[in-house]
């Protein structure tokens, strides 16, 4: 199974925040739309970071409430790991594991292209047994 299967059923809606959005936007953002992280860019199609709730909660720990008015480019990971269409979900789902990260934006051509999390990289791996075991389930009953 590659990237673009997920793509294909899930399509291509990335969430974004602009940098100088405050925290408090990101929030209303990840809340409208039932997400856990938001691509930062300047245009929406140029990566200049990624931040998700986990950066949120760290950084309201250290600098309390003041943390909604400051701009999201304070809190956000600006190395983003990002994978490509052709890639195998298999590869991402190991790096994703390895790294502990849970969301990664989809890259074609240096435009964004859709969003993977780890709740998808699951389905998937889930959709596949499935299929799997129904392949298998067939293959005993035809069995002479
Ligand atoms: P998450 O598990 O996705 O909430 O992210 C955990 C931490 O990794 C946070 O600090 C995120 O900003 C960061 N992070 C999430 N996704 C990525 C990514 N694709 N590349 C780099 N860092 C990431």
């Amino acid at each position: 199974m590659r990237i673009r299967d997920i793509l294909r059923r899930k399509g291509d809606a990335v969430a974004t925040v602009e940098p100088d959005a405050t925290v408090r936007q990101l929030l209303a953002v990840l809340a409208e739309h039932n997400i856990g992280a938001a691509v930062v860019s300047p245009d929406g199609a140029a990566i200049a970071g990624i931040v998700t709730e986990r950066d949120v909660v760290r950084r309201m720990h250290d600098r309390g409430a003041a943390l909604l008015d400051q701009p999201v480019s304070d809190i956000m990971t600006t190395e983003v790991r990002t994978c490509g269409p052709a890639d195998k979900v298999e590869d991402l789902r190991r790096t994703m594991t390895e790294q502990r990260f849970r969301h990664v934006p989809v890259l074609d051509d240096g435009r964004l292209a859709g969003i993977v999390s780890i709740g998808d990289v699951v389905k998937s791996a889930i959709d596949e047994l499935e299929s799997e075991r129904e392949h298998l389930v067939d293959y005993i009953q035809r069995a002479p």
